[in-house]
């Protein structure tokens, strides 16, 4: 910990909040002498993903569990923004000690959390820390939380009720349904607690986006001017994962890509926590079939009751290929190829023979799938990931949309449609050469002089004051 300054990493738990932090920390101490502690809230013993996270971070960067928090009280099945909301207020007298005693070792100058670990603030404050929100979504989002105290003044109903859309400075315009589903349900504790990081955005020291001026020109223009108040913004995205370059023990998957086409594989992939119904996953088999086109799905078991059933194991219980159509397997068994629950989907979107993304448009999975320059099938869930869709359909000609029908189904038809667009139609190549422009932008962006760099820069200079 000899680094001149030292600052705490607070990611709530979930690996979505983890990896963009860790990936964060990591191109904070390549480039300023800056040391890092991630602090991790708990519940029992921390998943394999995590683990094998943290353990992969390089010098300079050192990790602490909080002590378990005791999850017992919560109803069974509770929804996973109110278990992790839960999980980090019970931290927080944890969190004071484990800074107090990281204050009295290092030079600890700033405390930096995710949306769910604003309460936190009040900590930092009180051990006279620097209080930094990571705000892991785009500036699109950002935009939208700084002008939700408004919205709710003025609103009396549900925003899904509202009879015009939401316009988003700096960006698109939203139905309320399209909004974040933190958003969605007014009474509940969850948009409470929205509502409150939305009042608390001005008071904060800093702000960094895990998005890049490139991508969000006007939006980030937007908030630089006055929206965020004297609340600095620090655009220092993409921060994702890299592909690991020593090719040794590549995953099974990874071996089937290499006796693939170039550019041929779509990529099936709802995230980390992402889950559809029985009836949904034989849909998606049956479309990505009669596409014609090889596919490599990551496939989950089936949830009937939440899209979100795995976010904290991102696995499945049961054996998810028992899910399949019958004969799917057999059928396919040349065109595509399941993995079940998780694969590295970085190497993957890396690798020369994927050629298309069938996303639930996740930020990280997004911001990978651009500095990778792989075309996208939107495909939304739930958290924001419907606005993001729509960011990148209709505002940054980036995706194709997996349309639903009126049961919120995608049907097998949409499905083989979608992806014949994407790898072999019109629509598909203007994407792909869109992509390809804000792949080099990608990459300019965390060169020496880059923005986001730069944006780094400024952040470090503000912990020396
Ligand atoms: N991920 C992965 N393998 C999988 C599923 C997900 O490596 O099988 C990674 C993915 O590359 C991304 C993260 O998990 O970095 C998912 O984050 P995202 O924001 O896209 O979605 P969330 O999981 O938060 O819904």
């Amino acid at each position: 910990m000899e680094k001149t300054h030292h600052i705490a990493i607070l990611p709530s738990p979930g690996m979505g909040h983890l990896i963009p932090m860790a990936e964060f920390a990591k191109r904070l101490v390549k480039h300023h002498p800056i040391s890092v502690t991630i602090i991790i809230p708990t519940t029992g013993t921390p998943p394999k993903a995590q683990i094998s996270v943290l353990e992969s971070l390089p010098e300079y960067i050192h990790h602490m569990f909080l002590p378990s928090v005791n999850t017992e009280g919560l109803s069974q099945g509770a929804r996973p923004e109110l278990l992790i909301s839960f999980i980090m207020q019970s931290s927080l007298s944890s969190l004071r000690d484990a800074l107090i005693s990281l204050k009295s070792r290092t030079n600890l100058v700033a405390l930096v959390f995710d949306m769910f670990g604003h309460d936190s603030m009040e900590v930092a404050k009180e051990v006279c820390l620097f209080n930094f929100l990571f705000f892991p979504m785009n500036s699109m989002a950002l935009s939208f939380t700084f002008i939700l105290p408004k919205l709710d003044e003025e609103t009396s109903c549900e925003y899904k009720d509202l009879p015009e859309p939401v316009k988003v400075p700096g960006s698109i315009s939203f139905s309320g349904r399209d909004l974040m589903a933190p958003v969605q349900i007014r009474t509940d504790e969850v948009y409470k607690g929205y509502l409150l990081l939305s009042k608390r955005l001005t008071l904060l020291d800093g702000i960094l986006v895990n998005s890049f001026e490139e991508l969000e020109e006007e939006t980030f223009r937007f908030l630089h001017t006055g929206a965020a108040g004297q609340t600095p913004i620090y655009p220092i995205g993409p921060l994702i994962q890299s592909a690991p370059s020593n090719g040794l023990n590549p995953h099974d998957c990874i071996k089937w890509l290499d006796n693939q086409p170039d550019g041929s594989v779509v990529l099936v992939s709802f995230g980390s926590g992402g889950t559809l119904s029985l009836d949904q996953i034989h849909e998606l088999a049956l479309g990505l079939e009669t596409s014609g086109h090889r596919f490599l799905w990551i496939l989950r078991s089936p949830d009937e009751k939440a899209s979100n059933a795995s976010f904290f194991t991102a696995s499945s219980q049961t054996d998810p290929l028992g899910f399949l159509p019958e004969g799917f397997l057999a059928r396919t068994v040349t065109q595509g190829l399941i993995v079940p629950s998780w694969a590295p989907q970085i190497e993957i979107l890396n690798h020369k023979a994927t050629g298309g993304f069938l996303t639930h448009c996740g930020w990280n999975s997004t911001l990978e799938s651009i500095v990778h320059g792989v075309p996208m099938i939107a495909w939304p869930l739930y958290a924001e990931q419907h606005m993001n869709a729509k960011m990148m359909t209709e505002a940054l000609c980036l995706a194709l949309r997996a349309e639903t029908d009126e049961n919120g189904m995608v049907r097998k038809e949409v499905i083989e449609k979608v992806v014949k667009e994407l790898m072999e139609g019109y629509e598909g190549k203007k994407i792909s050469q869109r992509m390809n422009e804000l792949k080099v932008a990608a990459t300019k962006v965390l060169i020496n002089g880059g923005s986001s760099m730069e944006s780094l820069s400024k952040f470090a200079q503000q912990l020396k004051k």
